[in-house]
């Protein structure tokens, strides 16, 4: 049995407003990743399985390796068709909210959702979520918002309706926010949910090589370069970096995803337990944070970037130069060296 994690009145009010709406719209957050696409995807299937008309739109494009995702080749990709999109969500009468915590992750989407008169209901497990919706199931604890998909069909007491499609979409935004249940993954419940979606029928190896084993030789060769001739190590803060400049993303000519996971790399280095990876887009400097055990990732980044997102993965933008930037990493090293000391032996 998994414990109750959402309100009663939650799950009774989303239950009246999913029955009462005829178009509803799925949207989720910018750079859709694992977690986004299959807690959207795996609502997606739910509701469509329950006979309502039902959209999923995200802002841009997704890494090729969620292609295969069921459902996925009905996704609307609002950079490529921003009128529809928009257009759809001003006749929606629900909106899901999915995966994020304030309404500027969701970018060229913001405007329209906000202006909607449709109702919403927020589903994440981001920190502090803003009020923006008529509902908010956020938590934080939970491994993933596929995980709250999960537990919200079930609550309403809907389980029949998760067919083997479903059940691979939440399966692989569980997989994919922990690491394939790696960090974030310790609560017996998550393991419970495993063995229903093992029981709906899901291959869950066979899940695990379509996202993880799906580099082009290209992304390899890029990694072996990052990993030997860009990864600074800083020994006395027990952390790494990675930087990768807007010359080297066209000579090496990056594609959209193949710099995932770098960010996870150093951290399988013994004494790393903060691994950052800083990558210099056209207008703009992204940064990817990762940690072991305790460190707070999310502070750093809502300290250093004003950017966000979990204790052991954040991230965040800056707008200003690259080495700006690197500059203002190396400041935050030293204002957290306090909390970058490998005190806990665990990790
Ligand atoms: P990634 O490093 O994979 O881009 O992001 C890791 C996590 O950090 C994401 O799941 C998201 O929660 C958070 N995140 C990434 N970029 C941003 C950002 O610009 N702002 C905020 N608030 N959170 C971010
Ligand atoms: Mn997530």
């Amino acid at each position: 049995m998994l414990t109750k994690i959402i309100t009663e009145d939650n799950i009774q009010e989303s239950k009246r407003l999913i029955n009462r709406s005829r178009h509803i719209v799925i949207v989720t957050h910018t750079a859709p990743d694992g977690d986004a696409l299959g807690s959207s995807l795996g609502l997606w299937h739910f509701l469509s399985e329950f006979g309502k008309d039902v959209k999923v739109i995200v802002p841009d494009d997704y890494p090729s390796f969620y292609k295969w995702l069921p459902g996925s080749n009905k996704i609307v990709i609002a950079d490529r068709q921003q009128k529809y999109s928009c257009g759809l969500i001003l006749d929606a009468d629900l909106i899901f909210c999915l995966d994020f915590n304030e309404p500027h992750r969701i970018a060229n989407l913001e405007t329209c959702v906000m202006e909607s008169k449709a109702k919403k209901i927020l589903i994440d497990h981001h920190l502090d979520p803003d009020r923006f919706c008529e509902l908010t199931i956020s938590h934080p604890e939970m491994s993933s918002t596929a995980e709250l998909v999960f537990r919200f069909v079930c609550r309403m007491g809907m389980f029949e309706y998760i067919n083997v499609f479903c059940a691979e979409c939440i399966y692989t935004g569980m997989m994919t926010d922990t690491g394939a249940f790696t960090f974030n993954s310790n609560r017996p419940d998550i393991f419970f949910i495993i063995s229903e979606l093992l029981q709906i029928g899901i291959d869950k190896d066979a899940i695990y090589s379509r996202v993880y084993n799906q580099y082009s030789a290209e992304r390899v060769r890029l990694q072996g370069y990052v990993l030997h001739e860009k990864m600074n190590l800083y020994k006395k803060y027990h952390t790494s970096l990675i930087t990768l400049s807007f010359e080297e993303h066209q000579r090496f000519n990056i594609q959209k995803g193949d710099t995932e996971g770098f960010v996870n790399i150093p951290l399988t280095i013994r004494d790393v337990l903060f691994s950052a990876f800083i990558r210099e887009d056209k207008n703009i400097v992204k940064i990817s944070l990762r940690s072991k055990g305790d460190f707070p990732c999310n502070r750093f980044a809502s300290e250093v970037y004003g950017g966000g997102g979990h204790l052991n993965a954040s991230g965040g933008e800056f707008y200003g130069s690259f080495d700006e930037a690197v500059r203002k990493f190396e400041e935050g090293l030293e204002k957290y060296k306090n909390l970058l000391k490998p005190v806990n032996q665990n990790y």
